[in-house]
This record gives structure tokens, C-alpha cells and sequence, in this order.
């Protein structure tokens, strides 16, 4: 495949040129390529040619027991291909309580095989932490899995110790710890108390999750891995100004190995969503919660000044008829989480790039060098450069249209984002140098999706 008159975007440079890819892997970036014979030729002209785009926060096919997430992982990743996203790395359920890290990954290698159209990984899930784990979590280097994810809330959680015990384990081996932060006794009562009261709308679901909920576990874990010879931690789904506060003031007392995803619902939306009328608000019950604007605001300063290094969707929906309805008498019986996939990049790129918050080069860092580096998928994914998977997402930067559910793949009955204007939008992805997507049509396979071994994280030099 040759593509040819486009402006080739990296985390580094902005160039005009053509990028050639044989056999799935890019092997020519320069000016002026001469098409072969039987080339396939992609014209974008007036268009930005990017890495394609790396979500490391998905829930696919979760079972979350009251419901499980509608998007497997083919209809997800046929989303997510849409959107212009080309691997994703799925975070996954809890098992039976006291089962192997491998126990998840092996029943979720049986999920995504035959099913994924773009390439994925796994990271591990731990509920609670013994000399077995510990011993797992080492093993499993060796079989691409490189990161894992713990738990402060839900039912198994860990306690300090254990996962004080982990994060040492983890900065033996320069392995990626990601955590779910917030306080599950402080969110705890509080539900309690107002579901006592009555208070059972949506818009006490916030409520019952203040930031301090989730500010007070950050801080707790970046002491925690500071101490651990400050261990490589990784804050999920960040929607706060006061959690962000303290991750920046680490990060300027030299705690380097300390990183922070936010996700585009934390950006563009806020808590008066849980407001809208009859059971609409249902639809953004995920935690933690939307916040305010001044979340909002606070949370795009720290992707401009490189306090948040990534942006995920932390996916997972669920249907608003008969599932996020559970909820509409109290906010606490509401499958928590919500769609976010396939408008990912959109998002990003027009309330980023074209509102003017951040330049294309961040763009492409925040939604895919970084997480490719992050989670052990860089130089491989994450960048364009002769030896790289020709995993590509071409942007129209001057489209202008108004999100709708009716135009995304998404397994599910809404989009948070409706009505939502958008300058800018995915104009064709490439997996592998083969078309996935293409204006919003799916051109891809079922099961074309490989499993990628993923090396350690790099930590070095992430703003
Ligand atoms: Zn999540």
C-alpha cells in the first residue's frame, strides 16, 4: 500500500510525504514515492496520516453480574476500527475470588480470538495478592502481559498491604501497575446514607462519589508507590481537579514513574448530564462520576502541560432500555459504565486540535505514543517509522459534522456524546496496512485481530 500526499503526523514531527507498507509493516516514509505495480494506492491529499489510535482502557464482554458489557470484542473492536483505533488493551473482570491472574486471561483469550478485527492485549486483573500471584505477575513477563490492574473499590479490592507488597513486585521487574482509585467506604456509606434519605436519582450517584473520594486514593497510592523506590503507577480514568493536583505536585517532587489517563467524558461532559429528564441521566452513571467544568477545564491544562500523559475510554456500555434502567429508582442498582470507543478520537481531535488545546503532535502522543510506550507496545505501535505495523488512522481535519448514536458501530441504544459538533473526523483506518474502516463503513475482518505480546513499559522521557 502506498499512501501518497498526506501530512505525515508523529509525536515528533509534522511532515509532507508518502508512507509505503508491504507485508503489514511500514518500510518507506519520504517525499514523492513512485508507485510499484499492484499497489494499492491511498490518496490524502489535504489529510493527516497518524499512528492509529491505542485505547488501553476497554471493558469488552464484561460481566459485571447484574448485566454484562454489550460490545464484544467484535462488535467493540468493528467500533473501534471506525473510530480510528487500532489496538486496544482490554482490562478485565474479576474471576471467582482467590483465582490465578491466568484464570481471566486464559477465558478472555477465548473471548477476542476469532473475534477481534484490530489487534488487542490483555492486562492482567488482580483481586487479591499472595506469593502465588507475586510469582505469577513474573511469569506472565514472559508471556507478554506486562501490566495489571488492581482495585481500591468493589468487592475485591486490595488492602494497603497487599498492594504495597505488589508495587514492590512490580518495580523489580519494570512492570506497569494501573490502579481504580477512589475510597470504597467513603463511597460506601455515602450511598447508604442518602439511598436512607431517598435520594435515589442519578445525580446523587455523584454525590455519593465526591472527589475526595478519588483524590484521597490517588494520594494514598502515590505515597505508597513512592515509597515502593517510587514504582511505575498508572492512575486510570482520571476525572478531577483535586486528584490531579496531587499527581502534578509528585511528578515535581521527582516521582517519575507516576502517569495519569483521563478520559473524554471527563473532558466534554459534566455532572448536570445526571439531570437531564426522566431516566436520561442513567446514561452517564459510570465512576467515577462526570464532575464540573471546572474538572473539565482543569483536566485539559494537565493534558497541555503533560501532568496526564494518556487518554482512554474506560468503554463499557450497557443499554439504556432494561439495563441502565435497573437504576431508575435508585442510582445504586445502575450498571456502572458507559460507550466511548469509537468517538474517542473524533473527540479528541476536535475539541484538541481543532478547539485549539492541543497541536496534532500531542495529539498523536496522548492517544497513542504514549500508551504505546506505557504498556510495552512501542516502536511497534504508537509511532510511523520504517519497522512499525502499518497501523494508520487518516484524519479530514476540515470535515464538520454532528455526532449522532445513528452513525457509530457501538452495541448499544445512545451515545453520550449526541449532538456533539465535531470538526475533524476519521477518514479511513488501516490495521496492519490493510483497510479496516472507511468513512464510517466497516471494510474489515472478523477474527483479523492478533493478540500482542507486549515488552515493558518505557518510562523514560513521557510528558
Ligand atoms: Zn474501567
Amino acid at each position: 500500500m502506498l499512501i501518497q500526499n498526506g501530512t505525515i503526523i508523529t509525536d515528533k514531527s509534522s511532515i509532507k510525504a508518502d508512507l509505503r507498507i508491504k507485508d503489514g509493516i511500514i518500510t518507506e516514509i519520504a517525499a514523492n514515492l513512485i508507485p510499484e505495480s499492484n499497489e494499492e494506492i491511498v490518496n490524502a491529499g489535504g489529510m493527516l496520516v497518524m499512528p492509529g489510535g491505542i485505547d488501553v482502557h476497554t471493558h469488552m464482554d464484561l460481566d459485571v453480574g447484574i448485566a454484562r458489557a454489550t460490545d464484544d470484542f467484535y462488535t467493540g473492536t468493528v467500533a473501534a476500527a471506525c473510530g480510528g483505533t487500532t489496538t486496544i488493551v482490554d482490562h478485565l473482570a474479576f474471576g471467582p475470588e482467590g483465582c490465578s491472574i491466568r484464570h481471566q486471561l486464559d477465558h478472555y483469550h477465548t473471548l477476542a480470538e476469532g473475534k477481534a478485527v484490530i489487534d488487542y492485549s490483555f492486562h492482567g486483573v488482580i483481586g487479591h495478592v499472595d506469593d502465588a500471584i507475586l510469582k505469577e505477575v513474573e511469569e506472565l513477563v514472559g508471556e507478554g502481559i506486562t501490566s495489571h490492574k488492581f482495585y481500591l473499590t468493589y468487592g475485591q479490592k486490595l488492602t494497603d498491604r497487599e498492594f504495597f507488597l505488589l508495587m514492590r513486585k512490580a518495580k523489580e521487574l519494570g512492570i506497569m501497575l494501573t490502579v481504580h482509585p477512589e475510597n470504597h467506604d467513603m463511597v460506601g456509606c455515602l450511598k447508604e446514607l442518602l439511598i436512607e434519605q431517598g435520594k435515589t436519582s442519578p445525580i446523587y450517584h455523584a454525590v455519593s462519589h465526591p472527589v475526595e473520594s478519588e483524590a484521597e486514593a490517588i494520594n494514598r497510592l502515590i505515597l505508597f508507590a513512592h515509597v515502593a523506590d517510587d514504582a511505575p503507577l498508572y492512575i486510570v480514568h482520571l476525572s478531577c481537579e483535586m486528584g490531579l493536583d496531587y499527581i502534578r505536585q509528585a511528578r515535581q517532587r521527582g516521582q517519575k514513574n507516576l502517569f495519569a489517563e483521563t478520559c473524554p467524558q471527563y473532558l466534554v461532559l459534566d455532572e448536570s448530564r445526571y439531570r437531564e429528564p426522566g431516566d436520561a441521566g442513567l446514561k452517564y452513571i459510570m465512576s467515577p462520576p462526570l464532575r464540573t467544568t471546572k474538572d473539565n477545564q482543569a483536566l485539559w491544562l494537565g493534558l497541555q502541560d503533560g501532568s496526564i500523559q494518556t487518554v482512554a475510554t474506560d468503554h463499557c456500555p450497557f443499554f439504556l432500555k432494561g439495563e441502565k434502567q435497573l437504576g431508575k429508582d435508585n442510582f445504586a442498582k445502575t450498571p456502572n459504565g458507559a460507550p466511548g470507543v469509537e468517538p474517542r478520537m473524533a473527540l479528541l481531535f476536535s475539541e484538541g486540535v481543532s478547539a485549539g488545546r492541543i497541536d496534532a503532535q500531542r495529539y498523536v502522543e496522548i492517544t497513542s505514543t504514549n500508551p504505546a510506550k506505557l504498556f510495552g507496545l512501542y516502536p511497534r505501535k504508537g509511532t510511523l517509522e520504517k519497522g512499525s505495523d502499518g497501523d494508520i488512522l487518516i484524519v479530514d481535519p476540515s470535515v464538520e459534522l454532528t455526532l449522532t448514536h445513528g452513525m457509530l458501530h457501538e452495541n448499544v441504544d445512545y451515545t453520550p456524546y449526541e449532538g456533539i459538533s465535531l470538526r475533524g473526523y476519521p477518514y479511513m483506518t488501516i490495521s496492519r496496512g490493510k483497510i479496516v474502516a472507511k468513512e464510517g463503513c466497516f471494510l474489515g475482518e472478523k477474527g483479523s485481530g492478533k493478540f500482542i505480546k507486549r515488552n515493558l513499559p518505557i518510562l523514560r522521557n513521557i510528558r
